[in-house]
């Protein structure tokens, strides 16, 4: 089954042709427009300008997608996210599908993050080809149980994934998603917007021996590190960030080698251990709780090279593999709506209406 999947959550308007492969998808178009420097502009996102832009370019990006395949049915996020931009995408699908006269599949795009792991490769499409026989074994794709760990600008959320359909909420943050705390620090610290990739990369270029040097006058809080649960919290965390950004002078002053870049690439540094020191040990309470086959990492903030590196380094410690969708199936796109629309069926219906507030279980 070959599905055009139309995303239009946020301020992406992304359109994509996958189909099904093995056990997972194969993506055969993936086109992504964002108001991103745009929005830019105003350090975030301004829903009505998000949504003006998608209606300008929702019918160019599904035309460069489609190029000419044959549509089998057609799939759409209907939430979570802004009113205005899930309209234009819901209401495009619906226009398509009736035309056509082809299913309208509905799909949550936070459980569409998470199925960006079933995307399969372009390296296993290569394996699948040159070797014919044992074919299962080259589909690279998750075992369930497994224990799913969502990070974007508006969630952060542990999933038990007991099988594609059923899926339990075991824990999350109890304030402010990772993705916002990132964004949050970025503007504090006057990096630009979207600030998760900005804070991502000051925080890379801090070389381990600056870090050695300096980490101790930098110590954020990792709120509810030690408590038993399944909980997290990141507000915390992003008001201490704000008192060490007012404290800046005062470093500066006593330490002749530092510029503002290299206290911002710091305060970077230290915010991103914080972050990925909690998510790595409240995703490991979770698998010695759950016992999962695999471990899966998804949302926006999957895209974070620190807490790529280290939750793979605990879950393979712990005997399991680990599971990120490749970086460009991190942040918004519509080959994951179309992977979730084909693996993990909601249902199809022509009055589908968009559901803002929608979450992930
Ligand atoms: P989503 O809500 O899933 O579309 O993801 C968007 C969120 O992911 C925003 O809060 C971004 O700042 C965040 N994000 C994107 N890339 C990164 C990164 N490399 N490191 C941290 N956060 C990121
Ligand atoms: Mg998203």
């Amino acid at each position: 089954m070959k599905v055009l999947a139309i995303e239009s959550t946020c301020d992406e308007t992304a359109a994509a042709v996958v189909e099904s492969f093995g056990g997972g998808v194969r993506v055969i178009s993936n086109v992504v427009a964002s108001s991103v420097e745009m929005q830019k502009k105003y350090g975030g996102i301004v829903p009505e300008v998000a949504a003006r832009e998608q209606i300008k370019s929702i019918i160019p990006v599904i035309t460069e997608a489609i190029k000419g395949e044959e549509i089998d049915a057609v799939a759409v996020s209907y939430g979570p996210g802004l009113m205005g931009s899930l309209l234009i995408g819901v209401e495009t699908a619906k226009v398509l599908a009736w035309a056509w006269k082809k299913p309208l599949l509905k799909v949550n795009h936070m459980a569409a993050h998470v199925m960006a792991n079933w995307i399969v490769g372009e390296k296993t499409q290569e394996l699948k080809n040159s070797r014919t026989q044992d074919i299962e074994n080259f589909y690279d794709i998750p075992h369930l149980p497994a224990v799913g760990l969502v990070v974007s600008g508006g969630h952060t959320d542990l999933i038990l994934l007991e099988s594609l359909l059923k899926w339990t909420w075991i824990g999350g943050t109890r304030d402010d998603a990772a993705g916002e705390a990132f964004d949050k620090t970025a503007r504090l610290l006057g990096l630009p917007y979207p600030g998760g990739p900005e804070v991502d990369k000051a925080a890379s270029k801090v070389t381990e021996e600056e870090w050695n040097l300096n980490k101790n006058k930098f110590k954020l809080p990792r709120p509810l590190l030690h408590d038993p649960g399944l909980e997290m919290s990141f507000s915390g965390i992003k008001a201490a960030v704000a008192r060490m950004v007012e404290n800046r002078s005062q470093i500066l002053d006593n330490s002749s080698q530092m510029t503002v870049v290299s206290y911002t690439n710091l305060v970077a540094r230290e915010f991103s251990e914080a972050v990925t020191e909690v998510l790595v040990k409240k995703t490991m309470a979770a698998v010695e709780k759950f016992k999962p086959k695999d471990v899966i990492l998804a949302g926006g903030v999957a895209a974070n090279k620190m807490l790529r590196e280290l939750l793979k380094v605990a879950v393979e410690n712990a005997g399991l593999k680990f599971y990120v969708p490749e970086l460009k199936y991190c942040g918004d796109n519509a080959a994951m709506v179309g992977a979730a629309a084909i693996l993990r069926p909601e249902g199809s219906e022509l009055d589908l209406r968009p559901e803002p507030s929608l979450g992930v279980v």
